[in-house]
């Protein structure tokens, strides 16, 4: 069979001058375009208003490999689980999590991850493949109409917070998040997205040269280089202090301040000796916010969280610190839509 270009990866000029090149009209590449970026298409097929005779033709060099999502689960709270599948079956999952004025999309941008933090489900996946700009762009597309099926309300926000490393697929995030944001894709501001990484720094280095606009959102979970290696491998050669130098880069070059993610484990970084250390690293920074969240258990890990006295120990220690945070209790608990806990139902899914 001959080899079918995904029609996604070509660019509006390119689109024109095949459709040129067939003695078609300059608008049949505005129709097509308008199908693959804002009418969601799922296949040429779908693209009615082109002739059949033509669609056949643009069947034989073009491919229009989209994701589909295969299952949804509601949660009490509101909280949207959504289960995707690539085109040459690889499975992921988003979340829509609904809130007070909002409706955040959490998407994926890997299958598995290579990084292996001992307290994610999807780390003890490995990474199985990184997925394509056009796969990461469709799972926000599928929970804005999730969103609007739901609550009549657009996507108010998206995250960079499933599974895989943003930072480790990095032309492809920087492109979807580009699509998201353009007039003929979803028309998003930037400042409404997230991305999250465990920390690279040569590529928080690379986010501040690229000047851009979206927030960053570092997963930190421990302020002390030989605690953090224990629970994120990655700590190993990016450790605390290559972080502070990437981050004030990044910030020097984009003034875009930085939020930390910290989960609390029992008897490990809870203590007020930890709050401390957090304090000083905080104040290296330019940190406009420390999530503090509640850990979602997972069935490889021995990790718990903490007693609730504990938690509010630490919050009211940062508190007093002057420190800007919130406590980030986890929604979608009832059907494992929380943060890390994604990957192993998914896999074990597949396997049924
Ligand atoms: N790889 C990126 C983004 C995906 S993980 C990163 O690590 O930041 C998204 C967030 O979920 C991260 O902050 C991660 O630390 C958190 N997370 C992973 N497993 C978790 C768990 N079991 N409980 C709570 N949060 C978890
Ligand atoms: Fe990968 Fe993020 Fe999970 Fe770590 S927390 S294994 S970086 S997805």
């Amino acid at each position: 069979m001959a080899f079918l270009k995904n029609i996604r990866t070509l660019s509006p000029d390119e689109i024109n001058e095949w459709f040129l090149s067939k003695g078609e009209k300059k608008y049949r590449a505005k129709q097509v375009w308008e199908w693959i970026w804002k009418k969601h298409a799922l296949s040429i097929d779908d693209m009615t208003n082109l002739s059949h005779e033509l669609r056949e033709e643009m069947k034989k060099e073009f491919s229009l490999p989209a994701i589909s999502m295969y299952t949804s689960q509601h949660s009490h709270d509101g909280t949207i689980k959504a289960g995707f599948k690539t085109s040459d079956g690889n499975i992921m999952e988003g979340v829509l999590i609904p809130a007070e004025g909002r409706q955040t999309a959490c998407v994926s941008c890997q299958v598995g991850c290579s990084l292996n933090c001992k307290f994610c489900a999807t780390g003890y996946l490995g990474r199985i493949r990184n997925l394509s700009f056009d796969e990461i762009y469709d799972q926000v597309v599928f929970l804005n109409e999730l969103a609007l099926q739901t609550s009549g309300k657009k996507l108010s926000n998206v995250v960079y917070m499933g599974m895989g490393e943003p930072m480790l697929n990095y032309r492809n995030v920087m492109k979807s998040i580009e699509r998201v944001t353009a007039e003929d894709g979803l028309g998003m501001s930037p400042r409404r997205i997230t991305v999250s990484t465990s920390g690279v720094s040569k590529m928080i280095k690379q986010l501040g040269d690229d000047g851009v606009k979206f927030n960053l959102a570092v997963s930190l979970h421990a302020a002390f280089d030989e605690k953090r290696s224990r629970i994120m491998p990655i700590n190993d050669k990016n450790n605390i202090a290559s972080l502070v130098e990437a981050l004030n880069y990044f910030y020097e070059k984009t003034q875009n301040e930085i939020t930390f993610e910290y989960i609390l484990f029992k008897d490990f970084n809870d203590s007020l000796k930890d709050a401390d250390q957090l304090i000083k690293l905080y104040r290296k920074i330019p940190v406009k916010l420390i999530n503090v969240i509640e850990y979602n258990p997972i069935e490889n890990a021995h990790f718990e969280k903490p007693e609730l006295n504990v938690i509010h120990r630490f919050m009211d220690y940062l508190a007093a610190h002057k420190v800007n945070t919130r406590l980030r209790l986890s929604r979608g608990k009832d059907i494992d839509a929380a943060c890390g806990q994604l990957a192993n139902k998914a896999a074990k899914a597949e396997n049924v």
